[in-house]
């Protein structure tokens, strides 16, 4: 009944403002994430409240992007705004050490499991650099093994065999290719980069074993979120965490991602494995710039320098402080699994009535889907050969012309502390619209 009234989204007034901003700023947008490759013209945002984004042309949005992670409130919580509001009176930026500083330094510690001692950063691409560098000069060795389909940050460095749209691209399974994403990237730095395929634990140990005396660090997300659903096998990462120990290589948790949304102590928590050394940045202050690089004392005092003007801003403590303050409080994590729950199982059943092959599932605030399969992926490779990923393109547009964002890359849905049961009715009545479009 619903159906037949839900009427498209009008959105020139995003069209119009997209052009102008062109006509200035590169591309039209700050972050090349802020646009899909194939969209004509993003959505241009006023405000967001609690659960919802407002457009320019007023139209209002279920909102499930989480401005790519960090709003696990929300948007404009109460507390954090309250926190930001007081520290604004104190100055906006001190350099120095503060009170709060000291406060959520000696948090981090506490609700961390590898967190002996922290360090801070603005961004998680800058806390990523600052972790190899210090498991560099920890073990005097240089490389780095990253895996494919993981995405730690926009640096030289980070920014190899994040992606792919053939298998073939990622060549030789034993010896994947190193990918290149970015013109102006320097390829030699990624020389001391070793490409790996996830969850594959043999092969792991056996580059391992082979250049034990190069290899300073392997950092892996505890569960891969940037690049498709894809979760630990049942002993991977403690598998990885007891070779890391056997051949003395820095074992790094990019939590950026899982941080927060998980458990209060990340996927570490969750999971309970600890790693060497963790990175924290997105939910961590709950929509201001922060990052935090946490881990064991021995390795974050091994002589590296924290640098940058903003690290530590007051404004962003603040924030992280009362972010973490609002996480520790109720239920937040138990209601990320019930409405999570909800939606995945709500979405797999419409799969069934339309007859669309869709995997979908949860773990507390994230959730993810994938059409083409009926599985969940092993690993990028896996995800890339079978993954419908046009039909999730059409699917995050059509959802998007009837009020619910979805972010357009691949099936990453964030849930906030302000989603509600009817949020979830509602955003689960325009799948089924969708799903009987798309198969009328
Ligand atoms: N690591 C992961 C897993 C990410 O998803 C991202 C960003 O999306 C980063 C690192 C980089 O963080 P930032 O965008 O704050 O530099």
């Amino acid at each position: 009944e619903r159906n037949e009234v839900m009427e498209k989204l009008k959105t020139e007034k995003s069209k119009a403002l997209f052009e102008e901003t062109k006509m200035y700023l590169v591309d039209g947008v700050a972050s090349s994430f802020h646009k899909a490759a194939d969209e004509e013209y993003p959505i241009c945002l006023e405000k967001g409240k609690g659960s919802k984004v407002y457009d320019v042309d007023g139209n209002e949005y279920i909102d499930y992007i989480g401005a790519f992670g960090p709003m696990i409130l929300g948007f404009c919580p109460d507390a954090v705004n309250q926190a930001v509001i007081k520290q604004l009176d104190k100055g906006s930026h001190l350099s120095a050490v503060t009170v709060d500083l000291c406060n959520l330094s000696k948090k981090l510690t506490e609700i961390i499991p590898c967190a002996e001692k922290v360090s801070y950063q603005n961004s998680g691409t800058e806390a990523n650099m600052h972790a190899f560098r210090l498991a560099r000069a920890y073990t005097g060795k240089k490389k780095i093994i990253k895996f494919e389909g993981q995405y730690h940050g926009w640096s030289d460095e980070e920014k190899v065999s994040i992606d792919a749209n053939f298998v073939s691209e990622l060549g030789v399974r034993e010896h994947p290719n190193r990918l290149f994403h970015s013109k102006g990237q320097r390829h030699e730095t990624a020389d001391d980069i070793i490409i790996l395929p996830w969850n594959d634990l043999e092969l792991l140990e056996c580059v391992m074993q082979k250049y034990s005396s190069e290899i300073a660090a392997v950092i892996t997300e505890p569960i891969m979120c940037d690049s498709g659903p894809i979760l630990p096998k049942p002993g991977y990462l403690a598998g990885m965490r007891a070779l890391s120990i056997r051949y003395n290589i820095v074992l790094i948790f990019d939590e950026v991602i899982t941080g927060f949304r998980v458990a209060l102590g990340g996927a570490q928590q969750y999971y309970n494995v600890t790693p060497d050394l963790a990175v924290f940045a997105k939910a961590i202050a709950a929509g201001y710039p922060f990052a935090a690089i946490a881990g064991k004392k021995e390795i974050m005092e091994s002589g590296v320098q924290a640098s940058g003007t903003f690290n530590a801003n007051p404004i962003a403590v603040a924030a992280s402080l009362a972010t973490i303050e609002t996480l520790e409080k109720g239920e937040i994590y138990k209601q990320f699994e019930l409405l999570g729950n909800l939606l995945t199982k709500g979405i797999i059943e419409l799969g069934q009535i339309y007859n669309i092959t869709l995997f979908c599932h949860s773990v507390r605030s994230i959730c993810m889907i994938v059409f083409g399969m009926s599985e969940p992926a092993e690993d990028f490779r896996d995800y890339i050969e079978k993954a419908d990923s046009n039909g999730y393109k059409l699917f995050v547009k059509k959802a998007q012309e009837y009020g619910i964002r979805f972010t357009s890359k691949r099936g990453r849905i964030y849930l906030s502390s302000q989603h509600t049961e009817e949020d979830i009715m509602k955003t689960l009545e325009v799948i089924k619209l969708i799903f009987s479009e798309i198969k009328g």
